[in-house]
């Protein structure tokens, strides 16, 4: 699904030599590659605060922990994406309220959000699932009606973009009150090990995020507030400072690999490839096709027969979760949710893949489709 080989070969003297000089400086926590990935990632998204941290979990959950909520608070969000983005909202006893997702686009229908807001509703998780942003202008006009903060799962969709209806193009991140993102090694801007990252314009929000992450304390040894330990590493970020400048060529890969299967696939019926909004620049963490009249399993089974790997992302959707029964949310009518969830398939999409690899990985997905359909 993914080669993280073949892009390290490429940067592997950058890489080696900077992870070297780490290692020579004994600087492993804190350390200057932090300092200066936060500054160069703020300038490449646009936002004035970027808070590094341990992975993208840590990031929601310290911006959840920044809005100051209480146990039973509303959390808008979605039930189809991985489930960090909920797991958050009930370690913290907060509430999760599920809206649907669009079928074509795969992420939060934002018609569904007005109806879902309640006098409790204290947070939107919108998520830019796949690489894709959420459609943020109409979610923001929202939010800002109901003066409820907008925190953005952007995982999935580091270097992507929002348009808005004058124009402005914005990245996903730094659009809601709080962007949160995941350094996991095979998302799009991917570290070493682990990491993530928290993005805000607002100073106090991003003062308060900052705290929060180091054991609620501003000054050493006096702890203000509970808070969590959650840090960047230096060797993470002096791989990150190498792989940033990158980002937006890694991101063209990826897209580029999706025109590939756009173009095999578009005139087969059993097919429905992944739907790219005019209102965002699309960079393809995932190929997620829907299959129609076919059996999934089966063209896994076949798939998998010829090399072809391929994904499910993701079998169960988060409302049916046992990790959620104590809400009762598993039988909410979630129509597009429950559809997509039996009928989705992701295909192999990163940086290195080849026109020979694209090319066998379409024909044999044609091939299998063929014989199945018969
Ligand atoms: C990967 C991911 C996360 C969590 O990131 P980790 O770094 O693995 O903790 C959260 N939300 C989404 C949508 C993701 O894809």
């Amino acid at each position: 699904m993914v080669d993280l080989k073949r892009q390290y070969q490429k940067i592997k003297p950058q890489v080696d030599a900077a992870l070297q000089e780490v290692i020579d400086s004994t600087m492993f926590i804190g350390g200057e590659n932090v300092q200066k990935f936060s500054t160069e990632l703020a300038d490449y998204l646009g936002v004035k605060h970027v808070i590094p941290c341990a992975n993208g979990t840590d990031a929601l959950q310290i911006a959840l922990m920044s809005l100051g909520l209480k146990e039973g608070d509303e959390v808008i969000t979605t039930s189809y994406t991985f489930i960090a983005t909920v797991e958050v909202i009930a370690f913290l006893k907060l509430k999760p309220v599920f809206v649907d997702v669009d079928a074509d686009t795969f992420t939060m229908n934002v018609d569904s959000v007005a109806a879902a807001i309640t006098p409790n509703t204290k947070a939107i998780v919108p998520v830019h699932l796949y690489g894709q942003s959420v459609d943020m202008e109409p979610l923001l006009a929202i939010a800002d009606k109901h003066n409820i903060p907008v925190i953005e799962d952007n995982a999935q969709a580091i270097g992507g973009t929002y348009t808005f209806s004058d124009g402005k193009t914005v990245k996903t991140g730094g659009i809601g009150l709080i962007g949160c993102t995941s350094f996991f090694p095979s998302k799009n801007l991917g570290c070493y090990g682990d990491g993530g990252a928290i993005f805000t314009n607002d100073d106090e929000v991003a003062a308060k995020l900052r705290m929060i992450a180091n054991h609620g304390q501003n000054k050493r040894y006096y702890h203000e507030i509970v808070g969590c330990n959650s840090r960047l590493d230096n060797m993470q970020a002096a791989v990150l400072r190498i792989k940033l400048p990158l980002l937006d060529e890694y991101c063209r890969a990826r897209r580029d690999a999706a025109d590939y299967y756009d173009n095999a696939f578009k005139d087969n019926p059993n097919i429905i490839t992944p739907h790219r909004a005019d209102y965002s620049y699309h960079v393809f963490h995932q190929y997620t096709l829907q299959l129609k009249n076919i059996d999934r399993d089966e063209v896994q089974k076949l798939l998998a027969e010829r090399d072809v790997p391929s994904m499910i992302y993701y079998p169960v959707p988060c409302h049916k979760q046992n990790m959620l029964k104590e809400y009762n949310v598993a039988d909410i009518d979630l129509p597009v949710t429950n559809m997509l969830q039996d009928c989705v398939i992701s295909l192999p999409i990163h940086t290195e893949l080849t026109q020979e690899e694209l090319k066998y990985i379409t024909s044999n997905f044609l091939e299998v489709i063929d014989q199945l359909s018969k």
